[in-house]
This record gives structure tokens, C-alpha cells and sequence, in this order.
């Protein structure tokens, strides 16, 4: 039996290895985590940092904020409000508006995506490509640590502004038969696996009781095989989260744990490699995904291992992403090219089976769309570039081009290439976005007309 014991900016010096910190390590911590959230826990002390090479360990950057993510600027100014012991208030006033700066919603994630019922905005669901609805349990809005690039960041401040409606369960229900093209419901959060066995139970019995015959998987987004695998070992209820993902199986939905790993080193602990063992026992399939972050994992040997090690324990490679635009992306970001150059030196690396693994993506307004390479077309050097998933489903496949850039870092550094003045699809999104039409419902001539 592990226990569970957090750490926050408040307790972290209680934890037995942070003595090897200078004080101005430690400092630093205090600071940065004035801005940025900040949690670790047992496991992730205990288990995957190296402390013996903590300042450059991808696991202790991952959850302890380091000084580098602020600007110099900010960095020192909030030090001199804490050390002139300023009101708190002036100091959550500078804090809020640094973290303003620091682009809390992305991709217009909280305009854009929340749904309508029976003409009210149904809150705790995000519904943007056709045959998958996004539902976020409001007990699962929080994870068993934090990482320190995670673009959810806004709403472990208190900032964010996903809101909730009672019962939240029955709403998605309804939601589901109106909209029976949707054959995917992706829990996510926050991490939904720091719900007690019994809530996501309410939840996922929910929709098993539905008896929706369209509804053929039940995906979980979460970070626990890497912050608590012991959630599947010897928390109290670990055999009830189990049993619970064996029903899913045996109700004849297909259930997917989309597990979030950044490094191989998450995946070498014995408690991993159980928890991955009982997982799969169940029936349900472990599909694994991650950014691509400088300081974490900006290596292509750190990739193709990371995907060997996830295909040797039964999982399947899913989705690389790029470093997001949004909190300490100077930081963190990897720009296009080299994003690139990561990845297919990785893929280069491995075997086929390896190879179900889509990337370098961007999760933007319009869609997901990958980095599919660099070419040359009369002469011009090009970014090919592809649609995995699209706010309008017409848009995936279609390869398309923008002029390169050897600086860029996001879909809204591109230009078109060929001089043409916008890309295929921008037109169809700005309509898209002004008649807030639910996704993958065809635009009618009148839809066309009046946006
Ligand atoms: C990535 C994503 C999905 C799932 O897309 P798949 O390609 O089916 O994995 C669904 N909704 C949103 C908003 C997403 O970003
Ligand atoms: S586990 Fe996921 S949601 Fe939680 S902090 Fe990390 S990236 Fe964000």
C-alpha cells in the first residue's frame, strides 16, 4: 500500500531531496509557482526524478517550475514584491497579469467549442470534430501532479473558467441521442483517473445504461500511469476501477485509456509496468500521446525509445504534438522545423508497429494539422501540411502548403505558399466560427449566406 502525499508551493520543503537546492533554487520555486501551478507528489519524488542530476532532469522540470519560465523581468519584480512583503493583493494583481500574457486559452478553447441543448450552452462539454464529444467531470478537474507546460493551467489557479451544470451526467446523456453522430465520448480533465472509482462510475454508467447503440468507445484522458500508477495497484479502489473498465469491455464498448507519457523514464518503474499489465487485462487498450516540449523531450532518441518501451508493455503510439501557444512557451516551444526533424528522425528509428503515431500536430482553431514535411515546389521550399482532424470534416486529408519558415512555431506563422492570400479552409472557418454551427452538420446555401 503506497499512500498518496502532495506537495504544493506551501509544503514542498517538507520533501526529503530538496535539501540539495541551493536556497535560491528553492527560492525560485516559491516565485515561479506564484504564477505557474505547481504540484508533485511521493511517486514522482520518490520514483522518477533523479536527484542526482536534477537541475537538467526532464522529470523534475516537469512538475517543479524553474525560474526560466518567467522573464527575467517578471521573475525579479515578483521577487521584490514578495521581499517588501507586498499586500497580497498587489501581488495577485501582478501575478493575473502575467499569467494574462501568457495566453490562458488557446485555440479559443472556451468560446468555441461548448455546445448548445435545446437552446441553453451545456457547460463540462467541448463538442468540435463530428464523431467526438469532449465531456470534463467536474470532480476530475485536477490531477495527481502538475506539469509545468500544461496548457489546462489556467484552471488550477482558479482562473479558468470551465463552469459546470448539475447533473452533469443526465445532460450528456441528452446530449448524446441529439447528436447520434457522435461515436466518441473522450473524458478528460484535468485527469478523470483522480475520481474515486465510484463517481466515474456514475458517469460511465451513465452512458452505459443509455444503451446508445452509436456510442462505441469510452475514451479517458489521464496522466496517472505516470504521476500514481498505484491507482491501478493498491488504492483503495483500484479493483473498482478495474471491474469498472471490465464493464465497459463487457457492454461491448470499446474503452481506451489515451495515456499521457513524456518521457521513457515514466515508463521503467515496476509500479508502471503493473499498472499497465492490470489495465490491459481488463480489455481496454492504452493509447499513448504527448508534446513535444524543450528541457523534456526535444530528442529524437528520447522519442523512438519512449515508443518502443510503450509497444514492449501493449500500448499503442498515438499523437506527438507541438509545444502549445500558450504559458512559458519561450520555455518550452520547438519550433516547426525542428519539430519536424524530431520526428521523423525518430520514425526513422523504429518499426512499423511503431509507427501508429501521427505528428509533429498542432491542436489549433481550425483542426488538428500536422507538420507532414518540407518540399520543394518550383523552386519555392514549402511546409506540406495536413489535417488530422478538422472543424469541418472535408477539411482532413488535404494536403496543403505554406512557404517555409525556419522560425515558426504555430499554424498563424504561416503564410500560403504560391502566393495565394489565405489557405483552403479559412473562409469555411471564419463562417464556421460566426454561425457557431455544430460540427460536422453540413453548411447549408443559406448557412453560407447569412455568415
Ligand atoms: C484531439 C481531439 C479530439 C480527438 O480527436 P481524434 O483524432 O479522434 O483523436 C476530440 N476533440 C478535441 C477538441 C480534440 O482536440
Ligand atoms: S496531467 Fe494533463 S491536465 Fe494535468 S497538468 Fe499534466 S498536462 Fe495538464
Amino acid at each position: 500500500m503506497t499512500d498518496y502525499k502532495a506537495y504544493n508551493s506551501r509544503n514542498f520543503k517538507e520533501i526529503p531531496q530538496i535539501s540539495r537546492l541551493s536556497d535560491e533554487q528553492q527560492k525560485a520555486i516559491g516565485i515561479v509557482s506564484q504564477v505557474l501551478p505547481f504540484k508533485t507528489n511521493n511517486y514522482v519524488v520518490d520514483e522518477l526524478i533523479d536527484w542526482d542530476h536534477f537541475e537538467e532532469d526532464p522529470m523534475f522540470i516537469l512538475n517543479f517550475p524553474q525560474k526560466e519560465m518567467l522573464s527575467g523581468y517578471d521573475f525579479s519584480e515578483i521577487t521584490n514584491l514578495i521581499d517588501r512583503d507586498a499586500p497580497k493583493s498587489e501581488i495577485s494583481r501582478y501575478v493575473n497579469n502575467v499569467r494574462l500574457k501568457m495566453n490562458p486559452h488557446p485555440a479559443g478553447q472556451l468560446e468555441h467549442n461548448i455546445p448548445t441543448l435545446n437552446g441553453e450552452k451545456v457547460q463540462g462539454i467541448q463538442h468540435k470534430y463530428r464523431e467526438t464529444m469532449l465531456f470534463f467531470p467536474s470532480q476530475g478537474q485536477t490531477c495527481h501532479a502538475y506539469c509545468t507546460f500544461c496548457f489546462r493551467w489556467p484552471q488550477f489557479t482558479g482562473m479558468g473558467d470551465i463552469k459546470f451544470g448539475m447533473k452533469q451526467a443526465d445532460v450528456m446523456v441528452e446530449y448524446l441521442k441529439e447528436n447520434p453522430e457522435i461515436t466518441d465520448v473522450l473524458i478528460t480533465g484535468g485527469d478523470p483517473m483522480i475520481m474515486k472509482a465510484g463517481i466515474l462510475g456514475r458517469y460511465i454508467n451513465a452512458i452505459i445504461d443509455a444503451d446508445l447503440p452509436q456510442i462505441k468507445t469510452i475514451r479517458i484522458g489521464t496522466k496517472s500511469l505516470s504521476f500514481w500508477p498505484y491507482k491501478y495497484l493498491t488504492d483503495d479502489d483500484s479493483q473498482e476501477t478495474l471491474d469498472l473498465f471490465k464493464k465497459v469491455s463487457d457492454n461491448g464498448i470499446h474503452l481506451a485509456l489515451m495515456a499521457h507519457f513524456n518521457h521513457y523514464r515514466e515508463l521503467e518503474t515496476e509500479a508502471v509496468e503493473n499498472a499497465v499489465e492490470r489495465i490491459r487485462q481488463t480489455g481496454a487498450q492504452i493509447r499513448t500521446q504527448s508534446p513535444l516540449m524543450n528541457h523534456i523531450n526535444a530528442s529524437a532518441d528520447v522519442w523512438a525509445k519512449m515508443w518502443r518501451k510503450q509497444v514492449d508493455l501493449g500500448m499503442i503510439p498515438y499523437y506527438m504534438f507541438m509545444a502549445r501557444d500558450t504559458g512559458a512557451q519561450d520555455y518550452f516551444g520547438v519550433n516547426m522545423k525542428k519539430s519536424l526533424d524530431i520526428f521523423r528522425e525518430a520514425y526513422q528509428q523504429v518499426s512499423g508497429i511503431c509507427r501508429t503515431v501521427r505528428g509533429p500536430s498542432m491542436s489549433a482553431g481550425p483542426g488538428k494539422v500536422q507538420v507532414a514535411g518540407i518540399t520543394e515546389i518550383n523552386n519555392e521550399k514549402l511546409y506540406v501540411l495536413n489535417f488530422i482532424q478538422g472543424r469541418h470534416p472535408d477539411w482532413v486529408n488535404r494536403p496543403f502548403f505554406a512557404k517555409y519558415d525556419p522560425n515558426a512555431l504555430w499554424l498563424n506563422d504561416l503564410q500560403p505558399a504560391f502566393g495565394e492570400k489565405e489557405f483552403f479552409f479559412e473562409e469555411e472557418y471564419r463562417k464556421l466560427l460566426k454561425i457557431n454551427k455544430l460540427p460536422g452538420r453540413s453548411l447549408s446555401s443559406e448557412d453560407l449566406q447569412s455568415a
